[in-house]
């Protein structure tokens, strides 16, 4: 099946292998059935910047489905399919999750194998999955968790049967999430978020309290800080792992580069080389990739490269790179305390429902602005859960609302089980 990562760079791409979390599925017996839109290389929020098209929300087909894995969910959300994967690098899982009125999860960094997923920002990268429920999310993390050879980054941690531990629950007792302590952060109800959304949240925490835990509210200072630290790093990163993208099968190139070196340069205009995707056409190599690049990758890409570029070069490392990840270690510390207190935080999944396709695509600020609260799960590599909690007014029926459950590293089988009884 070809794979483009929503990107025009790699039309026409087809790989040669799986990715380990497509192949564990495979073996599981899953079938295929497609790949799914997305922003380009997951940079965004809505699905918009796809250089494909632009996916629809199925609650209400004016608004996007959220982003950047928006197809993935809209995918599930309108019964296309039972569970879908996605990638979550700033909250790309959860944030579509909450928009289409579906289940989303993003594991532990390092819980699922990352061999054959492109690269977006490698440190925050993580492959999530989709479902109707919480029960069929955690059937596919059983599947696709685990180590994997192929990727150094993936964990050893053991990987429990998520499903069995939910079969095992009984739904039927009075106050099933006796014990459990649960933290509400303060700093996302405040200003900037919906009324609905605080309103849905608020209910749900009052769900949660009525099933037998306890719920208070937990001031993290540092919370507002994580949002540009984010955009930083990813953007940094990105524009590393970018670099790839050339127009040029190089791997077959580089057989050919040593066979036939001296002449390389004419075998490029000879249009002898292999290629793939929108290679454009040039007498000089650099050109090549030049022309390739700035054909093959959307706007908001190239923005994001140069962005990245940027805060890595030689006079700025300091100013931004560096102060980025210190801004990083701190969300993470101040993570770790909250953590420390409660078993399992929780926020909205957005500060929104869904929006209107096209208000933000003039105003970049505003779409990233709307990350605010996923970004510092992924800085921090911890796993989490979105669940539909309620409707705000919109569309013909209301749209959905998410509630965002974070936990301790490698806590997907409680976050799964309190979801599970809240859901
Ligand atoms: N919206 C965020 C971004 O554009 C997150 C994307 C993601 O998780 N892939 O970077």
């Amino acid at each position: 099946m070809p794979s483009t990562g929503g990107s025009r760079i790699l039309d026409g791409f087809q790989p040669a292998y799986d990715a380990t979390a497509v192949r564990r599925l495979r073996e599981a017996g899953a079938i295929v059935v497609g790949k799914t839109n997305l922003d380009e290389f997951g940079m965004g929020s809505t699905t918009e910047g796809s250089g494909f098209q632009v996916t629809t929300n199925p609650w209400d087909d004016s608004r996007v489905p959220g982003g950047s894995s928006g197809g993935s969910a809209s995918a599930v959300s309108a019964r296309q399919c039972v569970v879908s994967l996605g990638s979550d690098t700033g909250g790309s899982v959860r944030q579509p999750a909450s928009f289409c009125g579906v289940v989303g999860l993003k594991p532990t960094y390092g819980r699922v194998s990352r061999f054959g997923l492109m690269a977006y920002a490698s440190s925050l990268d993580v492959v999530g999955c989709f479902g109707s429920s919480v029960f069929d999310t955690a059937t596919i993390l059983s599947v696709i968790a685990g180590h994997d050879k192929m990727d150094s980054t993936s964990s050893s941690h053991d990987v429990p049967d998520y499903r069995s531990d939910l079969a095992s629950l009984s739904l039927l007792e009075s106050k099933p999430l006796n014990n459990v302590r649960i933290g509400i952060i303060q700093e996302t109800l405040g200003e900037g978020v919906d009324a609905g959304v605080v309103s849905s949240i608020r209910s749900a925490a009052s769900h949660l309290e009525q099933l037998g835990s306890v719920v208070e509210e937990v001031s993290m200072p540092s919370f507002s800080l994580g949002l540009p630290a984010y955009y930083i790093l990813a953007s940094s990163e990105a524009s590393s792992n970018l670099s790839r993208y050339d127009g040029i099968r190089w791997y077959l190139n580089l057989i050919l580069l040593q066979l036939f070196f001296p002449f390389y340069q004419y075998l490029c205009s000879w249009k002898v080389i292999f290629r793939y995707g929108q290679q454009v056409s040039a007498d000089d190599l650099n050109e090549m990739y030049g022309d390739s690049r700035a054909n093959g990758l959307g706007h908001e890409v190239k923005m994001r490269i140069l962005m990245g570029t940027y805060a890595l070069s030689a006079g700025y490392y300091d100013a931004y790179y560096k102060r980025a990840q210190q801004v990083r270690t701190l969300v993470k510390k101040s993570f770790e305390e909250a953590l420390g207190k409660y078993d399992i935080l929780i926020s909205p999944a957005a500060p929104s429902a869904a929006y209107k396709i096209g208000e933000k695509t003039n105003d970049p600020l505003a779409m990233y602005a709307g990350d605010i609260m996923t970004v510092n799960v992924n800085m921090a590599g911890l796993p989490a859960l979105v669940v539909p909690c309620g409707f705000v007014e919109g569309g013909s029926a209301g749209l959905p609302v998410g509630l965002q459950m974070i936990g301790s590293p490698f806590s997907e089988g409680s976050l799964l089980r309190v979801g599970h009884i809240f859901e």
